[in-house]
């Protein structure tokens, strides 16, 4: 394809996210040129992490920096992309919080639609088609935009693998905003980081995941002295983080986080369709339920069926003896 595509760069502690760098392979596949678009306080240190990964560009927004990222952001990108010369064919979002909310605001000022969910992108002439999850991911539908001009599509983490290229400067271009409205009128007044145990879950090789199937909120432990024992990070399904027993940054699925771990293993989790498509895409699959009819062992390469109050502790002894 001809022409550029630009992504959102979402700057995690100075570096950016997993899924920026997916969604920049991503648009290396249909185009040469690709730009990053970023609402930073170090774009400097963000475009060296760029420099490997070929991109051309970094539209860098500063702003006042207790500004709803989306707000700030769909406003430059807004800004720039009414008074650019060269547009570029689309723009990938990730399925974020930042990412949904730069696109439904972006959509509105631009009056362009959006395509979300996105889990694959495919170059039919000339043109991009995206095939997106619907029905809670249990469907995939293939779907293509009619109208001339700008793309804009929300990408679900963990689609397109990100590549290395050979390193490049990025020419760093910054983008200064004002005059944001009302919009800008809510306000970030504090942060605070969730403590983690472990690695990061959404870059974990291996998971180990607990559900309802624990029976109460201690046996988590469980999960965690396990998770501990193989450098995994603690994942849950979203009943026992709707039941207060754990956060939600530990959910896995729809509506939580996508995992794609060498291993991932599942205890007392049924397999619901919202919870599987969330972590289906694990190169191997370990469930424990005590229920051999449980969804999940229709996509566990090892089933072991029994209970888990048993083959935990169990586990666990035998793994600290090893
Ligand atoms: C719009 C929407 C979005 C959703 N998003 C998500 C999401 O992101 N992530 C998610 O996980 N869910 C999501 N859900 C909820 C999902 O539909 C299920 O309700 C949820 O995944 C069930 O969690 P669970 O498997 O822990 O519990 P259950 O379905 O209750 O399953 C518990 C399992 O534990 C087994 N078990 C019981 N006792 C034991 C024992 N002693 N030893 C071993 N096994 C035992 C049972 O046999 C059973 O299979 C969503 C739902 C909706 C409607």
């Amino acid at each position: 394809m001809n022409g550029s595509i630009w992504v959102l760069i979402e700057d995690q502690d100075g570096v950016p996210s997993a899924t920026s760098l997916e969604l920049i392979s991503a648009a290396h596949n249909f185009v040469e040129k690709v730009s990053g678009f970023a609402f930073s306080t170090n774009p400097t240190g963000l475009s060296k992490a760029l420099e490997h990964f070929g991109v051309e560009r970094l539209y860098a927004v500063t702003a006042d920096q207790s500004s709803l990222p989306g707000v700030v952001l769909s406003h430059a990108l807004a800004q720039v992309l009414t008074q650019g010369s060269e547009l570029p064919r689309a723009l990938l979002c990730a399925q974020s919080y930042t990412g949904r909310d730069t696109l439904a605001r972006l959509s509105v000022k631009l009056d362009v639609p959006v395509l979300t969910n996105v889990v694959n992108l495919i170059e039919v002439d000339d043109d991009l088609r995206a095939e997106h999850q619907i029905f809670g991911g249990e469907e995939v539908a293939s779907s293509q935009f009619t109208h001339p001009g700008l793309r804009l599509f929300g990408v679900r983490a963990k689609s397109f693998v990100p590549k290395e290229t050979p390193s490049k400067e990025v020419v760093i271009e910054n983008v200064t905003v004002e005059g944001i409205g009302l919009s800008d009128s809510a306000k970030v007044v504090s942060t605070h980081s969730e403590e983690r145990l472990g690695p990061k879950l959404d870059e974990a090789a291996v998971v180990v995941a607990g559900g309802r199937g624990l029976g109460q909120a201690e046996n988590f432990l469980f999960i965690e002295e396990l998770a501990k024992l193989l450098n995994a990070a603690p994942g849950a399904s979203r009943a026992i983080v709707d039941a207060g027993w754990v956060p939600y940054s530990y959910q896995v699925g729809q509506t939580g986080k996508t995992v794609k771990p060498n291993l991932y293993i599942a205890i007392g989790i049924s397999g619901a369709t919202q919870h599987m498509v969330g972590m289906k895409g694990s190169k191997n699959i370990i469930a424990v339920n005590k229920d051999k009819d449980a969804p999940i062992f229709q996509i566990a390469d090892l089933g072991v069926v029994g209970d888990a109050h048993k083959v935990l502790p169990k586990l666990i002894e035998a793994l600290k003896q090893r």
